[in-house]
Parts: structure tokens; sequence; C-alpha cells
């Protein structure tokens, strides 16, 4: 199965992703987490990608499609099939995955629209943590770790982002609303959209978007040799 999960920053994206790739055993490719492994790596391309994340800009179309393009042409995202997260985030994205998609003579199978009013974001991602090692999400309030400031997965340390300040996280909010939201339009369009309620506790929304995939027809043909229209 080929899957996009989308929302704003905050919407619970990575945190839902967690539990689908097991569900599903996908591959979970995240960009942002490919952007921090890069900074963490010292590359160009990190140093590059830095400079726009602390502000909460969009790192340039070019950069992300082109690290995108490469990871999913990898043989772990051709055999067991993909969750993308955070990408597409623009409208010449979104192009550039269908030709992608079409080089690679496969299909998308659906696109998960987490929905959660803008209101509730900020408290959301000021309060977010991240595992250093592994990459989990937390949350000091809604979602704590059992042992504070250690991942219950690997047992790494919790950080706070860079960009999960007031400031950055209120330019991201723009940004999503101004660039990323209309691609929502986009995929429904396309007929691949599935909107879910993100304003829930956190297994409600694994559980409604699990059956969702489950239950539709374009999304549960896990036989990718099939045409999505069918
Ligand atoms: P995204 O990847 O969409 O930016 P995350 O999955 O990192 O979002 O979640 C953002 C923050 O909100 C994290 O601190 C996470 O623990 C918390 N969170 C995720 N889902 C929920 C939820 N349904 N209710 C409350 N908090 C949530
Ligand atoms: P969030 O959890 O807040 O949705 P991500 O971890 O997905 O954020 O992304 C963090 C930052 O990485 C973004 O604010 C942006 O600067 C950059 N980034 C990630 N994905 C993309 C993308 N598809 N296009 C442009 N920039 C991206
Ligand atoms: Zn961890």
């Amino acid at each position: 199965m080929k899957l996009l999960i989308m929302g704003p920053p905050g919407a619970g994206k990575g945190t839902q992703a967690e539990g689908l790739v097991k569900e599903f055993s996908l591959v979970h490719v995240s960009t942002g987490d490919m952007f921090r492994e890069a900074i963490k790596a010292g590359t160009e391309m990190g140093k590059r990608a830095k400079e726009y994340m602390d502000k909460g800009e969009l790192v340039p179309d070019e950069v992300v499609v082109g690290m995108v393009n490469e990871r999913l042409s990898q043989d772990d995202c051709q055999e067991k099939g993909f969750l993308l997260d955070g990408f597409p985030r623009t409208l010449p994205q979104a192009i550039a995955l269908d030709e992608a998609i079409e080089a690679l003579k496969i299909n998308l199978n659906g696109v998960i629209n987490i929905d959660v009013p803008r209101e509730r974001l900020m408290a959301r991602l000021t309060g977010r943590r991240i595992c250093r090692n592994c990459g989990s999400s937390y949350h000091i309030l809604f979602n704590p770790p059992q042992q504070e400031g250690k991942c219950d997965n690997c047992g790494g340390e919790l950080y706070q982002r860079s960009d999960d300040n007031e400031e950055a996280v209120s330019n991201r909010l723009d940004v999503y609303e101004n660039q990323t939201q209309p691609l929502i339009e986009y995929y429904i369009q396309k007929k691949l959209l599935k909107n879910i309620n993100g304003d829930q506790e956190i297994n409600k929304v694994l559980t409604e978007v699990i059956t969702s995939i489950k239950t539709t027809s374009n999304i549960s043909d896990y036989d990718d040799s099939l045409p999505s229209c069918c």
C-alpha cells in the first residue's frame, strides 16, 4: 500500500504514522525526520535545510523533491509500500509526486487528512518532545512518556525541537494555510482523500484511520497491480 498522511503541524501525523506503519508493515517516509537526520549528520543539505526549518519556512521544492524521489525508488519502499508523512506540502511537490509515482509504475492508495482546529495546535507543538534516537513524538501533558525525559520505545533522550517555539510555530501554521491546505482539494479531486477528526484521543484517531483504510475500497485494495480507480 502507498499512503500519504497530511494535516497541519501538530495534527498528529508522526504519532499516527507510528501506529500505521506497524499495523500495515509500511516504510515510514517523513521528510521532517529526513532533514533532522541530515542536520545531525552535518551534511550540506542538512545545513541548508536548517536555515529554513528554524524560521518555520519550507525548504525549497527542488531539494525536497530530489530527496523524496530517491527514497521512494529504494527497494524497501518498493517491496513493503510506504506512508509518506510531511510531503507534499506545496502544489509543485504534489505534481512532482504524481510524476514520480507514474515513473515507478505504482499507484497512491489513499491520502489521510488529520483535521485539527488551529487553536489546538500551538499547545500541542510547544509541549512536544521528540526522541533523539528514534524520533518518537511525546507531549508533556497529552502523551507523556512513562519516565520523564526518556523514550518508552528505546530509552533515548527526549528533546524539544528548535522550531517548536511560538514564533516558528506561528509562521508554520500560516505557511500551512497558504501553501499546504490547498492540497486537500487536489486530493479530493483525485478521489483519494480520507478526512479524519484528529481532535480526539490518540488511540481513537488511530482506530478511525485504520478503519478508514480497511473499509475504503480504493485503499483496502492491497493488490497494487489493480488500478486505484476500481
Ligand atoms: P505532526 O507530526 O503532525 O506535527 P505529532 O505527531 O508530532 O504531529 O504531534 C504533535 C504533538 O501533539 C505531540 O506532542 C503529540 O504527542 C501530541 N499529539 C498527537 N496526537 C494528539 C492527540 N490526538 N491529542 C493530543 N495530543 C496529541
Ligand atoms: P511538523 O511536525 O511541524 O509538521 P515536520 O517535521 O514535518 O514538521 O517538518 C519540519 C520542517 O521541515 C518544516 O517546517 C519545513 O521547514 C521542513 N520540511 C519538512 N517537509 C517539508 C516539505 N515537504 N517541503 C518543504 N519543507 C519541508
Ligand atoms: Zn526512542
